[in-house]
């Protein structure tokens, strides 16, 4: 008898997803690089399914039922490529190795490419979901090719998420290789813009309104009722109204305020500086946190850097706790739209045909970013596949506009009063330059053909330009052309 899947890496995640494979009924073998983590499973979750322990990479390949199917979920880097190179050596053509784990989309273009030329299948497939989904339905985001896809399909349907609205399973086919990892990390990115903006709702609610943590924690459990529905909403709610055990404080009151990250949000970043995508949530996000962690400098700019605020008191706290719910909301419409234009920037130029739709609809469960207002993307995109710009679609227009007024009075109000509010205002100042008829980039162009003869296009006739700055000034045509 033999296994159906096999997963290899037991920490949590591998763990859990193999537990949740077994619960489905698949028999799945696994095995991790030191035995005491498969024993841990066998010993207190044998009972759950039908598990194949291995202690070798050999035996563990040994158990599969062809073509096999391995999941990786072991540390990315390094571990992945070693562990992938001893499973291929085991393995045979058209047999399925899958890594589940954090890849950086080229690492996964590369190992796709090389395991191709040994007849295997590579399939990179984000999960999102942290321990909890893994267990009991993540949302898989599996890139490689077509045929791979069939065979992991109905298993990879099972295990998934369910939608709350229509049961569908949260997953679907991402595209060829690096595609599946480069949409899971633009969904790590988005969570950190999305993060972020519940902060600064929160900061300025504790900051500006000395609203306490709980009373904070209520506000967002009744947001949760509205458009702004969400697990990290919800996730906020709780947290906020969290007690400490040990000194009878407000939870959030005695955590350092210096964010830790593991590095998703700034791949995200850095492959948007690559492609030439204006990601300023998620950039001004992962900033954030940078700022935060350097308390050196934190401490010298306390000591020094003068605050100058207008010190203006809130006459109306509710209207002002309703300008701050459209802030965030606006704030995340653009975060979120940004992210889906990188998707289908790395889509358009890595040649993969991706579904932007179905995206934000695997995106409905099991994830971290899961929220009602996914379907509002979906819907967009089943408008108008090709949208040439989410936020001017027509819901995202109206929805927008409508929080414009109070987006710019806590923007106003936070800058006039020193309270940072990095993605609130870079979200409302790349709103307002997306909008603007006329941009300062004529300048640049200007001072850049000063400076490097870089030249310029002129609004009243075709070609290129450029001025004889130090010469006599006259403007020649540098393309060729005319005029
Ligand atoms: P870790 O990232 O902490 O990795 C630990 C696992 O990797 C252990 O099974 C360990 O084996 C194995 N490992 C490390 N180095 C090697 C190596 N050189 N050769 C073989 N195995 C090795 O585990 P997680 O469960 O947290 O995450 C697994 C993957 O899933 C990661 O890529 C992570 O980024 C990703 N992920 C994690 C999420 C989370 O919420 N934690 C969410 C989504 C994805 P050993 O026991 O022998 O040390």
């Amino acid at each position: 008898d033999s296994a159906d899947i096999g997963v290899t890496g037991m920490a949590v995640m591998g763990s859990n997803l193999a537990r949740n494979l077994a619960r489905h009924g698949y028999k799945v073998a696994i095995h991790n690089r030191s035995v005491a983590k498969t024993e841990a499973v066998i010993a207190e979750h044998g009972s759950e399914g039908a598990f194949f322990p291995s202690e070798s990479i050999a035996d563990f390949v040994a158990s599969l039922k062809a073509p096999r199917v391995a999941i990786i979920m072991v540390k990315a880097g390094g571990p992945t490529d070693a562990v992938i190179e001893e499973l291929a050596e085991h393995m045979e053509p058209g047999d399925i190795i899958v890594d589940g784990g954090n890849a950086l989309y080229t690492d996964t273009r590369r190992r796709e490419a090389a395991l191709k030329e040994r007849g295997l299948n590579f399939v990179g497939m984000g999960v999102s979901g942290g321990e909890e989904g893994a267990l009991n339905g993540p949302s898989i985001m599996p890139g490689g090719s077509p045929e791979a896809w069939e065979r992991l399909s109905p298993i990879l349907r099972d295990i998934a998420a369910k939608a709350d609205e229509d049961g569908e399973p949260c997953t679907t086919y991402v595209g060829a290789d690096g595609a599946g990892h480069f949409v899971k990390m633009v969904h790590n990115g988005i969570e950190y813009a999305d993060m972020q903006v519940i902060s600064e709702a929160y900061d300025m609610m504790s900051k500006a309104l000395g609203m306490s943590a709980a009373e904070i924690g209520d506000r967002f459990a009744q947001w949760n009722e509205g458009d702004l529905e969400s697990f990290l909403i919800d996730v906020t709610a709780t947290v906020l109204k969290h007690v400490d055990a040990r000194t009878g404080k407000p939870f959030v009151d005695i955590i350092l305020d210096r964010a830790a990250q593991k590095g998703t949000g700034a791949w995200t970043v850095q492959t948007a500086l690559d492609l030439g995508v204006p990601v300023t949530g998620i950039a001004e996000a992962t900033f954030a946190r940078f700022v935060s962690g350097d308390i050196a400098q934190r401490e010298a700019a306390q000591k020094t850097l003068q605050a100058h605020t207008a010190d203006e008191q809130i006459t109306d706290p509710e209207q002002f706790i309703d300008d701050l719910q459209k802030a965030l909301y606006a704030s995340k419409l653009v975060a979120y739209a940004q992210g889906f234009e990188e998707i289908a920037k790395g889509a358009e130029v890595y040649g993969w045909d991706i579904d932007l739709g179905a995206m934000a609809r695997i995106w409905r469960a099991g994830c971290i970013i899961r929220a009602k207002f996914l379907d509002r993307i979906t819907e967009a995109y089943e408008r108008d596949a090709n949208l040439t710009l989410l936020l001017a679609d027509p819901y995202f227009a109206e929805a927008i506009n409508d929080c414009v007024p109070a987006w710019r009075r806590v923007v106003a109000f936070a800058a006039a009063n020193g309270f940072p509010v990095p993605v609130f205002a870079s979200s409302l100042s790349y709103y307002d330059a997306i909008r603007a008829e006329r941009l300062p980039a004529a300048l640049v162009q200007a001072q850049r053909d000063y400076f490097g003869a870089h030249t310029y296009q002129r609004v009243d006739a075709e070609g290129s330009y450029h001025v004889e700055w130090t010469r006599d000034r006259s403007e020649t045509r540098t393309d060729g052309g005319e005029g």
